[in-house]
């Protein structure tokens, strides 16, 4: 066995360093992407990587891809081409990796080509592009990994792929089938997130309501007892934590109701990111989404029922093949009915690949466009109307960023409500006359709302 001498670690600490190879990194796409650019990143890091800002400064470049619409492969398409005009050694993962000859079809002479979830593939270029120049003397990694989002929040991701095969979608094919993270693994790391200074956790997966029904919910050892693979547990388990857990991709199972008591008892935040997709029972049927809808809005009502301070977010596909006027009507009537708080809305584009692209009948562009303006326009009115009711009302907000004092002027800061997820919802324009933090959760009294954002002051200390 041999030991480090004082000596040793002198004259280690004195070698002139060979410089270390530094990666530029693209990361394209959703949250889940991000996620696996962190762990990426991460790795390369602790490998002793650097990371430059430009691509012309580095020995290689990674660009994360998005596959899952025609639009965001022409997005990547357009980054690999940036990255190799300015860098010339390119690897390319993510998404769009699930189906390589679209990317050497484009561009022949990248480095590598790997798919969605192929950490030690992409790694393993890496390695050949520019071999490691390991120093574990000076290679520190933060213990919670290299986190792209602010400090005061970060992406939990507990499973991967999903077992649902709604026909506009490809993520199945390109993530496989759902695996999740046992919740042990999860918890560990949101502990370690916490212990970093992130102040908000946004659970994140392809279906988080089906967390664990591939490990038949079995349980793992946490803080001396036993916690199982079961979507609510977790989210009690993660509530414990003492920071702002939120739910999103939630599918609207019956079990979702479970966590719904959790926000009322203050356990999570009391919003709830279900991508309901339609209202019509025909389009649903097309887009073979597993849950019945018919109960949605007597659901809606029965969770704002229990949960009076709960945040509904929400996602619509207009213009899917075979939406008629009546099925669209329907959907209208159903947002003006449900009146949820926060709703995103795409126009249906066709993803090579998908099921949906066999449904005859296709919507013509501009019906589409003219139904997502309506869409748009009746859910501008209703977020309004929303926000209009909390203005006098007290609320809790985690500040997101500050701007520079300016003389005498008030303070000015941008936060979010329990009920703003960070980049898709709405914001608080805050006034203080107090120093703020970025992280710090402070009361803001509402005075004015608009159509998506709320403006207020900081109240108390
Ligand atoms: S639930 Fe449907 S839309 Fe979501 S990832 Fe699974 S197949 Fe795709």
């Amino acid at each position: 066995m041999t030991s480090t001498t004082d000596e040793q670690r002198s004259v280690a600490s004195q070698r002139p360093r060979a410089r270390a190879p530094s990666v530029s990194f693209v990361s394209l796409g959703c949250p889940k992407a991000l996620v696996d650019s962190e762990r990426i990143i991460t790795q390369l890091r602790a490998e002793g990587y650097e990371l430059a800002r430009d691509h012309a400064d580095a020995d290689l470049a990674i660009v994360n891809t998005c596959g899952f619409l025609d639009s965001a492969q022409a997005e990547s398409l357009s980054a690999i081409g940036a990255a190799l005009a300015d860098n010339g050694k390119v690897i390319v993962t993510g998404c769009m990796g699930a189906e390589p000859e679209k990317i050497t079809g484009a561009y022949p002479n990248v480095f590598a080509v790997t798919g969605p979830q192929q950490f030690e593939s992409v790694l393993a270029a890496v390695h050949r592009a520019a071999p490691p120049q390991h120093d574990p003397y000076s290679d520190l990694v933060p213990p919670q990994g290299v986190k792209l989002t602010p400090r005061h929040y970060a992406y939990l991701k507990i499973s991967e792929g999903c077992n649902n095969r709604c026909t506009f979608c490809i993520i199945p094919r390109l993530r496989g089938d759902l695996t999740s993270r046992p919740a042990a693994d999860v918890l560990r790391e949101a502990e370690r997130l916490v212990a970093a200074g992130v102040r908000e956790l946004l659970v994140i997966s392809q279906d988080t309501s089906a967390y664990g029904v591939d490990l038949k919910y079995a349980a793992s050892g946490w803080r001396g007892r036993s916690v199982p693979a079961k979507f609510s547990e977790l989210a009690r388990a993660l509530g414990e934590l003492g920071v702002w857990v939120r739910l999103h991709y939630v599918y609207p199972y019956p079990h979702v109701d479970e966590v719904i008591a959790l926000m009322a008892e203050g356990k999570v935040l009391p919003y709830l990111d279900v991508p309901f997709q339609h209202a019509s029972p025909a389009v649903l049927k097309r887009m073979r989404r597993p849950a019945a809808q018919e109960e949605t809005l007597s659901r809606v009502r029965r969770w704002r029922k229990e949960c009076a301070n709960l945040t509904i977010r929400s996602t619509f596909i207009v213009g899917f093949p075979g939406e008629t006027d009546a099925d669209f009507s329907l959907l209208l009537d159903w947002l003006r009915e449900a009146e949820l708080d926060r709703v995103g809305c795409f126009r249906y584009e066709p993803v090579a690949g998908a099921a949906a692209n066999d449904l005859a009948l296709t919507v013509p562009r501009a019906v589409k466009e003219e139904r997502y303006q309506r869409l748009m326009r009746a859910q501008r009115e209703i977020s309004a109307k929303r926000l209009r009711s909390k203005i006098g009302s007290r609320e809790r907000v985690i500040i997101d960023e500050v701007a520079p004092a300016r003389g005498s002027s008030p303070l000015t800061a941008k936060g979010r409500t329990k009920g703003d997820a960070p980049q898709i919802d709405g914001m608080v324009f805050i006034q203080s006359r107090r120093p703020l933090r970025v992280g710090e959760i402070a009361t803001v009294k509402i005075e004015r709302a608009d159509a998506y954002d709320l403006h207020g002051s900081i109240v108390g200390y």
